[in-house]
């Protein structure tokens, strides 16, 4: 890491509004740049909460430039595969061999604490001399002569050429400027990190990423922290939220939600943290995230379902992608950013990157959700992909596009109808007379959409 050396006190060249991992990662690349940033944070101290991330080459790649690779490998974990198994009979669909990805895209696969990850970029804000503030809560923006403005609870007044919201999905500044609404999916997650020692027994792979796909519900297992914690999250769509009830996602519909699924996963379950859960938003993609010179970024400008484990990625890339673009558009200009073009050239690449994300998402979750033939379907034509096939993970684990040109394809879906009929039914003949060998069927010639990882 070569920070430029950001110039502190006096007014500063960008604000970003929140402290998470979006805006504390775009704080950190912008200061890179010397420039002088300021976070306001809502909160009273800078903290995340939940449990683990998963981190993919797309990012790890940004964080050795950042040089906070190697701290975050310390503390977290390179599990060394990921595994998707059917979570009714627990048989393996398909996997990733994630030494063989590293090889392919150059940096690893990870899986870190939230909080952990957070830390890292905290401390390395720190060191650029970041300016963090907390209980700062922002409700209203306004365009200056040459910038822009932010009103405080407090009454005070913020002032920069550049002002980045990051105020993550249920972002004020997007209902200001936007005015949409978040979509509820009715899937509610779980979430808990526990000492291994407590789930040795149940079963568990913990060199693994674990995804457990079951009708309407899906079961995920990490280690974390060196291997010293286990996290897994449950996800399920509510009955209750299907009925209108306000009270969706209780803990009554957690325990029934996976009754059904094999034993690994029911034994995960009474582990899982029950007086917190997380309702599952995202929204429909938009096409302008820059007004004037307010810019949308991370959860703000594009919240996904967690399905691709990558809304913290992208909003990590967001940042990287603006820094960038802002250290191309200062030179001949007296140094002075041409702040305008950069946000131009942000919004050019990263609003089409991430509506491919936010869709692909949608899609994977239903995929995994899926109940009768259609599961078995599903499961025929993950069982038939071959181990090594990345075509369906290039377009996002690969370096981060700068232009729309360095954007790679997206990958062709697989219709469910291709699966070949003859080999569901070997398979319900298989789970019938109770054989349920690990021998996979195949369909040779066939492939799947592996499209990015599990949810954290
Ligand atoms: C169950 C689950 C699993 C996930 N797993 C993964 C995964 O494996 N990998 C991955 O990449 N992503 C994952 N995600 C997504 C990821 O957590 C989010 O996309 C990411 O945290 C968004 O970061 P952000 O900084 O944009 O928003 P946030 O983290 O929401 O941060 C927004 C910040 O803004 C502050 N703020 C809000 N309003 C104001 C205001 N008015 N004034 C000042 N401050 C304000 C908030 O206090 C907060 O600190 C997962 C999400 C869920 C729910």
């Amino acid at each position: 890491m070569n920070p430029k050396t950001p110039a502190t006190g006096g007014r500063p060249d960008v604000i970003v509004v929140g402290g998470g991992i979006g805006g504390l990662g775009t704080a950190f690349a912008l200061a890179r740049e010397g420039l002088r940033v300021r976070v306001l944070e809502q909160a009273p101290a800078f903290g995340e909460v939940g449990a683990g991330l998963q981190i993919a080459p797309n990012c790890t790649r940004i964080l050795d430039e950042y040089g906070l690779l190697e701290e975050a490998k310390s503390l977290g974990v390179l599990p060394e595969n990921m595994v998707m198994r059917d979570a009714l009979d627990a048989r393996e669909l398909t996997r990733l061999d994630l030494r063989d990805l590293e090889r392919r895209y150059g940096f690893p696969y990870m899986v870190i604490h939230r909080s952990d990850l957070h830390g890292i970029f905290l401390r390395a804000c720190e060191r650029a001399g970041v300016e963090l503030l907390t209980d700062r809560t922002v409700v209203g923006y306004e365009h200056t002569a040459d910038g822009a403005r932010v009103r405080l609870e407090d009454g005070s007044v913020h002032e920069a050429p550049l002002v980045v919201a990051a105020d993550g999905l249920h972002s004020p500044a997007r209902r200001q400027l936007v005015g949409d609404d978040v979509v509820s999916s009715d899937y509610v997650a779980y979430r808990a990190a526990v000492p291994i020692e407590r789930v040795r027994d149940n079963g568990i792979a913990e060199r693994d990423v674990t995804v457990y796909v079951g009708p309407r519900c899906h079961f995920v297992q990490y280690a974390l922290r060196g291997g010293e914690m286990f996290n897994q999250v449950a996800v399920f769509e509510s009955p209750k939220a299907l009925a209108g009830q306000e009270d969706w996602g209780t803990p009554d519909e957690l325990d029934a939600a996976f009754e059904q699924t094999c034993d690994t996963v029911r034994k995960g379950i009474p582990l899982m943290w029950r007086d917190r859960w997380w309702r599952m938003f995202d929204r429909e993609p938009i096409e302008t995230w820059v007004y004037g010179r307010i810019a949308l970024l991370g959860d703000a400008a594009h919240p996904p379902l967690q399905y691709m484990a990558q809304g913290a990625i992208m909003a990590i890339e967001d940042g990287w992608v603006l820094a960038k673009h802002i250290a191309r558009r200062s030179t001949g200009n007296g140094g002075r950013p041409d702040w305008d073009a950069a946000l131009a050239s942000y919004e050019a690449v990263r609003v089409e990157h991430c509506r491919r994300v936010l869709t692909t998402a949608r899609a994977w979750g239903e995929l995994w959700h899926l109940d009768g033939t259609e599961r078995l379907r599903r499961n025929a034509i993950m069982r038939a992909r071959d181990v090594h096939d990345y075509s369906f993970t290039d377009w996002i684990y690969g370096p981060t596009a700068l232009t729309p040109d360095e954007e790679p394809e997206m990958f062709t879906p697989i219709p469910l109808a291709s699966a070949r009929i003859e080999e569901i039914e070997e398979i319900e003949e298989i789970e019938e007379d109770g054989r349920m060998a690990d021998e996979p069927a195949r369909a040779p010639g066939e492939a799947v959409p592996v499209a990015g990882g599990g949810p954290a």
